[in-house]
């Protein structure tokens, strides 16, 4: 079946996932963004290439980091941005997704930038969409996060220089959590073949190392050698009944503290989607410390998805 991101010419149209995306593609989309960095350190921080177009942000769940710098790359690529409060709009009167797309639709947009609690959502309005629009999904349920996870390759890239080699371990709520999967599908397309899933075995997704990771419910086994550790938030909001004692033990065994981080390796980065929980996943030092790259990790977050914009349009 053909990959509903690409066009007849194998091309990006959409962005809905990693998953099954060629290399050449991702890699592509990381060179793209290095391009798009320097940007950020101009007097005018403005490249034409989205002039005339109109980006409509589909927040259905909350965010900062995301909402925020999907705001500012399109800005910077001159876009004219729509930026929808779902809670005060019709949906919260009973209007169907799709109604509300069309609705949107025939306002013009050129392409919706889309966050939505269930899973699949974004595949559907692409689908449901002319060809013309473009649909980037920007966290579907605990689907997928693929701008997260091309933001935090792009991260590990930058300061490893290459996937092949490295070690890389994801700490705590893989189950619930998208960035985990949109990362583990990029880094296995990348040439990372030493992945580590570390956390308690509720919160390990059944299967998981189908999808080419290795499971680890010890920290001091899973984060030994390490070259990059990815900790994740505890994803209560997704949580159908209690998973674990309570965040004090949680932390107790799966935070990262000076001590497990001195497992890795000693020029291991410390990386962190956010919101971050401090005390729960990740002890204030280490967040604050000198192996953190959680704020670069924004910083490049506005880049990459000034990339992914540009790219999609381009077709
Ligand atoms: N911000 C990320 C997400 O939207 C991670 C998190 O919420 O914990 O999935």
């Amino acid at each position: 079946m053909r990959n509903p991101q690409l066009n007849a010419n194998g091309e990006l149209t959409h962005l809905l996932t990693i998953e099954g995306l060629p290399r050449e593609i991702l890699t592509h989309i990381l060179d793209t963004a290095t391009s798009f960095i320097s940007i950020a350190e101009r007097d005018v921080k403005k490249v034409p290439l989205l002039r005339g177009k109109s980006v409509f942000n589909l927040f259905f769940e909350s965010s900062t980091r995301t909402r925020t710098t999907f705001e500012i790359a399109a800005k910077r690529l001159s876009a004219d941005v729509v930026n929808l409060n779902i809670n005060t709009s019709s949906q919260s009167k009973g209007e169907s997704l799709l109604d509300t797309i069309d609705n949107l639709a025939a306002m013009n947009a050129d392409m919706f930038v889309v966050r939505h609690s269930q899973s699949g959502a974004a595949h559907m309005i692409a689908r449901h969409l002319a060809p013309h629009f473009h649909v980037i999904n920007a966290g579907d349920g605990r689907h997928a996060h693929p701008t997260q996870g091309l933001l935090d390759a792009y991260t590990i890239r930058h300061f490893k220089k290459d996937f092949r080699g490295l070690s890389v371990a994801i700490v705590g709520d893989i189950l619930h959590s998208r960035v985990a999967r949109s990362l583990i599908h990029a880094l296995n397309t990348l040439g990372t073949t030493d992945l580590r899933a570390i956390g308690p075995q509720t919160l390990m997704p059944s299967g998981v190392e189908q999808l080419g990771i290795r499971v680890y419910h010890d920290m001091s086994e899973g984060l030994r050698n390490c070259d990059v550790i990815v900790m994740l938030r505890l994803q209560n909001e997704r949580m159908r009944g209690p998973l674990l004692p309570s965040a004090q033990e949680f932390f107790k065994t799966f935070g990262l503290t000076p001590e497990k981080l001195a497992l890795a390796k000693p020029d291991a980065i410390v990386m962190h989607p956010g919101p971050m929980n401090r005390g729960v996943e990740i002890d204030s030092s280490v967040a604050d410390g000198p192996q953190a790259v959680i704020l670069q990790q924004v910083t490049f977050g506005i880049a990459v998805r000034m990339a992914v914009m540009s790219i999609v349009a381009s077709h």
